[in-house]
Formats: structure tokens, sequence, C-alpha cells
């Protein structure tokens, strides 16, 4: 990005710049890849672009159900142009299969298909390594009131039932996903962040037995390889089928 633009905030696997218009912002994705509250990092030539593209078709086919997000348009291949909002300090994660923490933290076996979608809510904080938290914790810290967090859950459900069609249809299994909302200007709650096999996990259904292909950040965390071979796998699906 040049440097026309002010940063305005750098997480782990993006950039974010002002835009001339103060209710918008510039979402540069980079190549880094963290995992483990970042004690693992490692760096992906190319996985900035495709999770960028990834996300914009997400986003796209999201809001054409009538799903509101922040997504604005693409400004090139690893940069979006998004609605600036206030994010909402909670990262909502929906399972439809169980996997990753739930069944480290619970007797759940890896791989049990959940007879009812489940969201587990985690406080957006790095020092305290994003606990696990409950609706009444959420209300006492004055996060979000029950309406509020009632909507996104609502919203989460929906993104749940449209995603898993979408992915089913170029052969990939939704196993998990995490969300982030915010507020826009205008006060109302809009999906944010991004929609990337860094936040989803999608398993190959292009399988004859049940051995797990994982094309998403677990070939990462679970040091698989061919990280990028597999974002690319599902960039090349989806672009196929849209
Ligand atoms: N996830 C994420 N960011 C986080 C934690 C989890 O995007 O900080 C996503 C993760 O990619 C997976 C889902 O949320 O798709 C559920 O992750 P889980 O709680 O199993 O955490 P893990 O132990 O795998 O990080």
């Amino acid at each position: 990005m040049n440097n026309e633009f002010e940063l305005i905030y750098e997480g782990k696997a993006k950039k974010v710049f002002s835009h001339d218009d103060e209710d918008k912002v510039i979402i540069e994705f980079k190549d880094d890849a963290t995992a483990f509250n970042a004690l693992k990092k490692a760096k992906f030539e190319g996985k900035g672009k495709l999770n960028c593209l990834i996300s914009a078709k997400i986003f796209e086919i999201l809001i054409n159900k009538n799903i509101p997000t922040h997504f604005i348009k693409l400004l090139n291949e690893n940069t979006l142009i998004a609605k600036k909002i206030r994010v909402i300090p909670l990262e909502i994660v929906l399972r439809n299969i169980a996997y990753g923490s739930l069944c480290k933290q619970t007797t759940i076996k890896p791989g049990t298909i959940l007879a009812k979608p489940l969201i587990d809510i985690y406080l957006k904080n790095d020092e305290l390594n994003d606990p696990l938290i409950t609706q009444d914790r959420i209300e006492l810290m004055n996060i979000l009131s029950s309406r509020d967090l009632d909507l996104i859950i609502d919203l989460t459900l929906k993104i749940n039932g449209i995603l898993k069609s979408f992915f089913e249809n170029i052969k990939l299994q939704l196993v998990d996903f995490k969300l982030e909302f915010g507020y826009d200007s205008k006060n109302n709650i809009i999906l944010g962040d991004e929609i990337s096999p860094d936040n989803c996990r999608l398993w190959d259904l292009n399988q004859k037995n049940d051995t797990i292909v994982s094309l998403d950040k677990d070939r990462f965390r679970n040091d698989l390889g061919d990280l990028i071979e597999a974002y690319s796998e599902i960039n090349r699906r989806i672009n196929e089928f849209v």
C-alpha cells in the first residue's frame, strides 16, 4: 500500500488503512500466519492474496442473501475496501462438527457430527488468551445488550446455513468458523473481518474413505504442509462455481 493512506491498525493477518471517505477503510491481507495465540508464526507467500480473494467472494454471496457485511469492493488482489466499523470484542465460533479446542476442552470425540450447530463465544483479548465467555459475563462487561447478542447469534446461524450449502456444492465440508461483528456509522450490527481458510475449517469431501483432508489453517497448525496448495484449491473451486 502506498503512503497516501494512514495505517490505523495492524493485526496478525491484516493491516487497516484510512480512506478518503471517513466511513470506509482499506484492508490489506498479509502473508503472515499465526496460531496458538501467535506462539507459532510463519509467512506463506501468496496467502494474503488468496484470503482476500476468497473473502471477497464469500462476502458477495452473503450480501446477495441479505446478510449485512462490511465488504464494499476489492481494490486489488490483496486489498479490499470495507465500511469502517466499531469492532465488538468477541469472536463468535460456530461448529457443525467437533474439532479443535472443543475436543481439547471436553470429552467430545473429534469428528463427531453435532445434532445442532454449537455457538461458542470468546472474548477478543490477547493478554487473556481469548477466553471462552458466557452471555451473563458479556452483559456484565457491557460489551453487548442481550438483544444485540441475540441478533448476532441469529445472523451467525443464518450465515452457517448459507455457507454450509455453498461449500457442499463445491465438495467442502464446513466444520466450524469464526466471525467478528461490529457497528457501522448508523449503529447497525454488520459482519466484519474475513471469511477464509484462516478462520474456517474446511474438509475435502472428495475422499473415498473417512480420512480427514483439511484444506485450511490446520495445515499450518498441525504441520500438514502444502498450505498454499490447499488455499488455492479452495479459491479454484469457488471460482469454478460462482
Ligand atoms: N478460529 C479463529 N481465530 C481464533 C480461534 C479460532 O479464526 O483465534 C477459528 C478456527 O480457524 C476454527 C474455529 O475458529 O475454524 C474454531 O477454532 P477452535 O476453537 O477449535 O480453536 P483452535 O484450537 O483450532 O485454534
